[in-house]
Formats: C-alpha cells, sequence, structure tokens
C-alpha cells in the first residue's frame, strides 16, 4: 500500500517519502536544528515541539546525543507521531506546514557530538582482495573468520558531506631500498561503508549481548573513509591504521532508522561451506542483513567544468557483509567497553564478489594495474586533486517504498590550499 503525505515532494521521492523519515540536524541561519528530511523538505522537529505537535523534549537540543541515548523505543515514538502529522488528511497540517524548511535553503550539520568512532572490516571479500594485493599466498588472515576485525578511528576529524579536505601529507617509502620521505599522499582512496550511530549504548563493564544489539543502534548513514594508502602501507604495522586514516572521513547527514528499513531486512550473508560457525556470543538466530545497495561515483574537476554526469565506479550491497551489524556491536562491547550515544561503527568497505561491486579504487584499479577511463580522456589509480566522490544508497524492493540515504560527497582539495 502507498501512503501519501500532504507534503507533495515526498510522495515518489527516490530517498524521502514518508515511509523513510530520517533524523538530522540542519542550520538555516542561527542555532542548530533537529529535522526530519521529506521530500526535497526538512521538517523543524524543534518548531513542531514549540507548537505542542510533538512531546519529545530532546528535539529542542542543538544535536541528536539527547534523543539518542532515550533509546530507540524514544526515536522510534517520535518518527511515528511525525508520520501521523505529516500523512495525507492529517488534521495538524496547517500547524505543521509552517515548520517545513526548503533543504535546497539548509545547511546540513554533523548529527551529534562524536565521542568515539570505530572503524571495522566487515566485508570477507575486501579483506581478501586487499589480502590478496599484499600477501598473495594468504590473502585472508587467520583470525578473520572468528573475529570481526576492526580499530578505533579518530572522531575528531569526521566531516559532513558536501565538505572538502587536503590532501594528506605523510610519510611514504615508493623504494623499498630506501629511506621513506615526507610528501602529500599519491594514492590517495575513497572507501564505501555504512556507519551506524550509537543509541543508549553501555555501561562500562556491561555487555550488549546479539538479541539487544539493534536496539542500542540509533540510525545508519553513509560513509567514506578517506584513505591515503601509501601512508597506510608504510605505517599500518604493527598497530594498524593511523594517519592514513584520520585526516578525514565524511558522513551522509541523515540518519536512517532500523524501524525504516524493516522492509529491506534479509537473512544474513550466507558462509560459504567449511566456514566455522560464529562462536557463541557471537551468534542470534534472528540476526539479518539488510537489502541495501550502495554506489559510487567520481566527477574529475574536468568532468564538472564541462558538465560531464558523473562516471559510476561501483555498486555493492550491504547484505553480502561478513558480520551484520549486531555482530559488530556485540562483539565491540564483548570486553566491558562501554558505547555511548552518538559513537559511531562504521562498517568497513562494502565490496562484494563482483568486478562492479569493489567498494574501494584500490579494488577497483587493482592497486593500480587496472586504470579507471573517466569520459574526458582522463584516467585514475588514485584520486587526483579535484576529485568529487558522490556515495549513494537505497532499498528497494517489489511490494515496498523506495527509501534512501541521500548523498555522501566529498571533494579532495591539494595539500598546499590553491
Ligand atoms: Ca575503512
Amino acid at each position: 500500500m502507498v501512503v501519501k503525505s500532504w507534503v507533495e515532494s515526498a510522495n515518489g521521492h527516490p530517498d524521502f517519502p514518508i515511509e523513510n523519515l530520517p533524523f538530522g540536524v540542519f542550520r538555516r541561519g542561527g542555532e542548530p536544528r533537529i529535522g526530519m528530511a521529506i521530500g526535497d523538505e526538512i521538517l523543524d522537529l524543534a518548531g513542531c515541539y514549540a507548537s505542542d505537535l510533538v512531546e519529545e523534549w530532546a528535539c529542542t537540543r542543538p544535536s541528536l546525543n539527547e534523543l539518542m541515548s532515550r533509546g530507540r523505543d524514544a526515536a522510534s515514538r517520535l518518527r511515528k507521531r511525525v508520520a501521523g502529522i505529516l500523512i495525507d488528511g492529517s488534521a495538524d497540517r496547517e500547524r505543521a506546514a509552517k515548520h517545513l524548511v526548503a533543504q535546497r535553503d539548509a545547511d546540513m550539520l554533523l548529527p551529534c557530538t562524536i565521542g568515539d568512532y570505530t572503524d571495522f572490516y566487515a566485508s570477507v571479500h575486501h579483506a581478501t582482495n586487499v589480502g590478496s594485493m599484499f600477501r598473495p599466498d594468504n590473502p585472508l588472515l587467520p583470525n578473520y573468520k572468528y573475529v570481526p576485525i576492526g580499530y578505533h578511528g579518530r572522531a575528531s576529524s569526521i566531516v559532513i558531506s558536501g565538505s572538502s579536505f587536503r590532501r594528506p601529507t605523510g610519510q611514504t617509502r615508493d623504494d623499498a631500498e630506501q629511506p621513506p620521505t615526507f610528501q602529500p599522499s599519491k594514492r590517495l582512496d575513497y572507501e564505501m561503508e555504512v556507519g551506524a550511530f550509537v543509541g543508549h549504548g553501555n555501561e562500562l563493564g556491561s555487555t550488549i549481548e546479539m538479541h539487544d544489539a539493534e536496539e542500542s543502534i540509533f540510525g545508519l548513514c553513509l560513509v567514506n573513509d578517506w584513505s591515503a594508502r601509501d601512508i597506510q602501507a608504510w605505517e599500518y604495522q604493527p598497530l594498524g591504521p593511523f594517519l592514513a586514516k584520520n585526516f578525514a572521513t565524511t558522513i551522509s547527514p541523515w540518519l536512517v532508522t532500523l524501524d525504516a528499513l524493516e522492509p529491506f531486512r534479509v537473512p544474513p550473508f550466507t558462509r560459504p561451506e567449511g566456514d566455522p560457525a560464529p562462536l557463541p556470543y557471537l551468534k542470534f538466530d534472528d540476526d539479518r542483513g539488510i537489502d541495501l545497495v550502495l554506489e559510487v561515483a567520481i566527477a574529475s574537476s574536468k568532468m564538472r567544468e564541462q558538465n560531464i554526469e558523473p562516471l559510476r565506479l561501483s555498486r555493492g550491497n550491504f547484505r553480502d557483509m561478513y558480520w551484520t551489524l549486531a555482530q559488530l556491536v556485540t562483539h565491540h562491547t564483548s570486553n566491558g567497553c562501554n558505547l555511548r550515544p552518538g559513537d559511531l561503527i562504521a562498517s568497513g568497505t562494502v565490496s562484494g564478489a563482483a568486478k562492479e561491486s569493489r567498494g574501494s579504487m584500490l579494488e577497483r584499479a587493482w592497486r593500480g594495474t587496472e586504470p579507471v577511463q573517466l569520459p574526458t580522456g582522463e584516467s585514475r589509480t588514485f584520486l587526483e586533486d579535484g576529485d568529487e566522490i558522490i556515495m549513494r544508497g537505497w532499498c528497494e524492493r517489489e511490494g515496498a517504498t523506495r527509501i534512501g540515504f541521500g548523498e555522501c560527497r566529498g571533494i579532495v582539495r591539494p595539500a598546499q590550499w590553491e
């Protein structure tokens, strides 16, 4: 059944029909405000609170942390209430209409204060691809199928879609016989990932069990984990990624709830014959994946100058991940580590088995050996200054209304500002 909204642009909108209603933080002059995307508009929830349309006081805060801390039920109740306000024929239409802000008139901000950021490595295809480039004889390390591999990233350099960033400078070693040099990265890459923002979290010393894990997720977004492969190759052993990753991470602004994603849930990834079963603490009979299409496109500055459409680099699906979000959350807290409202957990690069579904340039151009041809005659093995990477994600299936995540965009600026 198609549900209509009195916000006309929502009906048939590829990302934000009334079935989605993702949370975000925006500014139109003045202070940051919490809102929900509906069609081409934003419903200002702080305004709705002032007009007694919604009861949730956390809507008046300048970030989502307070609402996140109330747990998934509070956000679910609020989202249901807003659906009632926005549905065609609602008695609240007149009072709510004045709280609509056109998305083109608003700046999107980070949705919350992000205390901690963890990045996983949950795609076995990505892990195998990258592993086979660096360790042809031993692509997948023996722990991979038992333990969701991750590292602690840096929250301070997470930026919102539309931000540009400077190409990082760092230590790299081109010649294994020579000492390293300090120079702008020559192997700058993107990684297409999905992020999960933590809702209520857990106390230090406690754990989140698998059956409860999704209750602690507030919403999902798209993540571009920009990566300097040359810096990474020189620094990553023995303690993992550091300056190769923490110069910038871009996220999409709208947090899509698991409630909105419910029609698109699918069985988790089927482990191939012979793979070990997850250890008992990572096992849950009702664990599920998400059928979420993820697309990456590139536009060089030359392409933008010539008004050439961005070129699609890959199309993958989040259902192909070896580890589910619930497993990532449970594993993260299994030692008593506390997750806090507003923490960000990223999935790791989403790559599938097919070549077209590889979610990084490293894999797409196979470590520089299969350059990507752009419509301008340019080619890419890694990213050049001025390149824009555009990520999109959406869910669709017969019998359900398509919903989307909007865009996650970022432009690479030169190491020295022009
Ligand atoms: Ca990553």
